[in-house]
C-alpha cells in the first residue's frame, strides 16, 4: 500500500533513472528509428479513433456505436503509450509510462470482451452489398406491388362504373314497373319488386363504397385540411339521420392537419354515421368527437352512447365485408371501418376501439403531424437519413 501511494506522489517524477538515451549504447541511428517509429505511431493512432469519432458523428444510428467508442479509446490509449516511449529518450517518466500503460492493458481487455460480446451481432449486419441486393429486390417487390395495386384499383374502378349502369337500368326499370303496373299487379308481385328495388339499392351502396375503398390513398399531394370545418360539412351531409334520430353532436375543437380532404373525410364520415346508425332502441344517440395533440401526432376520439362492440371484435369489425349484425338489423355493407383502417395505415397512424356493449364504444385513431407516405419517401428522404 506504502508504494501504491508512493508512487501516485511521485507519479510525474523521473529522477530515479537515468533518460533513455543514456540507459545502454544507443547509436543515433538505433535511438531515432525507435523515436520517429513512437512517434509515427502515435500520430496514426491519434489520427484513427479522430476519423471513427467523425464517422459515428456523420453517419446517424451506425449500429454498435458503443463497441467504436471503445475501441477509439483503445487505439488512442495504445497511441500515448508509444508517445511516453519516444519521450522517456529525454524525460524518464517511468510511472506515467506504467499508468498509462495499465489503463491501456484496462481498456483492452474491455475491447475483448466487447468484441466477443457483440461478434454474432456483428456478423449478423448486412454488408452494403447485401443491402443493395436486398433494396433491388424491394424496390422490384414495391413495383409489382404498385402496379398490381394500380390494377386493382383500375379494376375496381371500372367493373364498379360498368357495373353502375345495368344497375341503374334495373332500378329504373322496376321503378317504371310499379308505377305503370303496380295497380294491376297483386300484393305479393309488388313485394317483390320492393325486395328486387331494396337489393339493387344495397348493390348501389356497395359499388360506391368499395370505390371509395379503393380510392383511399390514390392522392400523393397533401395540404392543409381544416378538420372543424371537414366535421361540420359531415354533419351538414347526415343532418338527415341526426333530426330523424333527435341525436346530439358534441364537437370539441379539431386542429389543422396535413393530409387529404377525401381521406380524412371518409374517416369522419364513417365513424360518425356509425355512432349515429349503432344506437340502442329508445335511447336517444349522442356522439362526441374530440382532438388531443401529442407530441408527434393528434389524437382523435368518436365516442358513442349505442349498442357497443364485445372486446373479441376489436380487429374484426376493421376487416373488409366484416359486419356483426344482420341487415335486417342494420343497413351496411361493412366497409366503412375498413376504409378508416385503410387511411390510417397509409397516413402512418394506428387506429383501435374501446368499447363496453350495451354501453357505447370509443374510436380512437393518430394522424402524425408530419406524414410520410411511401410515396414522400421516394421523392424527399435518401435512404442514408431515414433514421
Ligand atoms: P357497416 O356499418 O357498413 O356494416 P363498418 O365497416 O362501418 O360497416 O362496421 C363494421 C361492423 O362493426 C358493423 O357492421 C357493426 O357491427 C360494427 N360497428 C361499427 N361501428 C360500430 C359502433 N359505433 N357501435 C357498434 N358497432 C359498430
Amino acid at each position: 500500500m506504502e508504494q501504491v501511494v508512493d508512487f501516485f506522489r511521485q507519479l510525474t517524477g523521473s529522477s530515479d533513472w537515468p533518460p533513455r538515451w543514456y540507459c545502454g549504447n544507443w547509436t543515433d541511428f538505433h535511438g531515432w528509428l525507435y523515436i520517429i517509429s513512437d512517434l509515427t505511431i502515435w500520430l496514426a493512432y491519434m489520427a484513427i479513433p479522430m476519423i471513427l469519432i467523425r464517422f459515428i458523428f456523420i453517419k446517424k444510428g451506425v449500429p454498435l456505436a458503443k463497441v467504436f467508442w471503445l475501441f477509439g479509446a483503445f487505439i488512442l490509449l495504445c497511441g500515448l503509450t508509444h508517445l511516453v516511449d519516444a519521450i522517456m529518450f529525454w524525460l524518464p517518466v517511468y510511472r506515467i509510462n506504467a499508468l498509462v500503460r495499465f489503463l491501456t492493458a484496462v481498456v483492452s481487455i474491455l475491447t475483448v470482451f466487447a468484441l466477443i460480446r457483440y461478434f454474432n451481432e456483428a456478423v449478423g449486419l448486412r454488408t452494403s452489398k447485401e443491402y443493395d441486393h436486398e433494396l433491388s429486390f424491394r424496390l422490384m417487390a414495391m413495383q409489382e406491388l404498385t402496379r398490381s395495386n394500380k390494377e386493382l384499383q383500375q379494376f375496381a374502378y371500372i367493373a364498379s362504373h360498368d357495373l353502375q349502369s345495368p344497375l341503374k337500368t334495373i332500378a329504373n326499370y322496376l321503378t317504371l314497373l310499379e308505377n305503370k303496373h303496380g295497380v294491376h299487379l297483386d300484393a305479393d308481385a309488388r313485394r317483390l319488386i320492393g325486395v328486387s328495388t331494396a337489393a339493387a339499392e344495397r348493390m348501389r351502396d356497395l359499388i360506391n363504397d368499395l370505390l371509395s375503398f379503393s380510392r383511399v390513398g390514390s392522392e400523393i399531394a397533401f395540404t392543409l385540411v381544416n378538420l372543424q370545418d371537414l366535421v361540420d360539412e359531415v354533419l351538414e351531409e347526415q343532418q338527415s339521420e341526426i333530426q330523424s334520430t333527435r341525436a346530439t353532436i358534441d364537437v370539441g375543437p379539431l386542429p389543422t392537419v396535413m393530409g387529404h380532404q377525401t381521406d380524412l373525410k371518409q374517416v369522419f364520415q364513417n365513424l360518425i354515421s356509425n355512432g349515429l346508425k349503432y344506437h340502442r332502441t329508445d335511447v336517444v344517440p349522442v356522439v362526441t368527437i374530440r382532438s388531443m395533440e401529442e407530441p408527434h401526432q393528434y389524437r382523435f376520439a368518436i365516442s358513442d352512447n349505442g349498442i357497443g362492440i364485445d372486446r373479441q371484435y376489436f380487429d374484426r369489425v376493421f376487416q373488409i365485408f366484416q359486419r356483426l349484425h344482420g341487415r335486417n338489423h342494420y343497413s351496411g355493407t361493412g366497409i366503412g371501418l375498413a376504409t378508416c383502417k385503410k387511411v390510417v395505415d397509409i397516413y402512418g397512424g394506428q387506429i383501435w376501439i374501446d368499447s363496453i356493449v350495451g354501453s357505447g364504444s370509443t374510436f380512437y385513431f393518430t394522424i402524425p403531424k408530419v406524414i410520410k407516405t411511401v410515396h414522400q419517401y421516394a421523392q424527399t428522404d435518401s435512404l442514408h437519413s431515414l433514421n
